[in-house]
């Protein structure tokens, strides 16, 4: 999804999605929730607020959007015009996830090996041909 700057003086009362409204002269910035709920979002811009960035593939707006107040909950970022959403597993958290359920398994199966190769030890003491 993309999200594309508009430039304003002052904030329009209908909002279309997809637009991200800045006003410079008051510092502010608001667009339509992403997710399509309809919500406002109003980020007031300043050096403790969201920081604006212009690329020429669109808006960079940090920090994320997190709509945690509102009903839908939604969390994203806009980066040089895209939406990215932030769910509640990021691209790395399902990598690292994937990779702890592999090391897993690799345990699992050490240990089978272990047990096998112990029996075998096992067997060759009773029948007297290992010490
Ligand atoms: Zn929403």
């Amino acid at each position: 999804m993309r999200i594309e700057l508009r430039h304003v003086e002052f904030m329009p009362q209908q909002l279309e999605p997809g637009i991200l409204y800045v006003s410079l002269e008051f510092g502010t910035a608001q667009h339509l929730c992403a997710c399509g709920c309809g919500s406002t979002v109003r980020t007031p811009l300043g050096p403790a607020e969201w920081s604006l960035q212009e690329t020429a593939a669109g808006p960079t707006l940090r920090p994320s959007i997190g709509n945690w107040q509102r009903p839908c909950h939604s969390h994203y970022w806009i980066h040089k015009g895209s939406i990215h959403w932030e769910g509640s597993w990021t691209e790395a958290q399902v990598v690292a996830g994937r990779a702890r359920d592999q090391a897993r398994l690799q345990r699992h199966l050490d240990q089978q090996q272990k047990q096998r190769g112990g029996n075998w030890q096992r067997l060759l003491r009773f029948l007297g041909l290992k010490d």
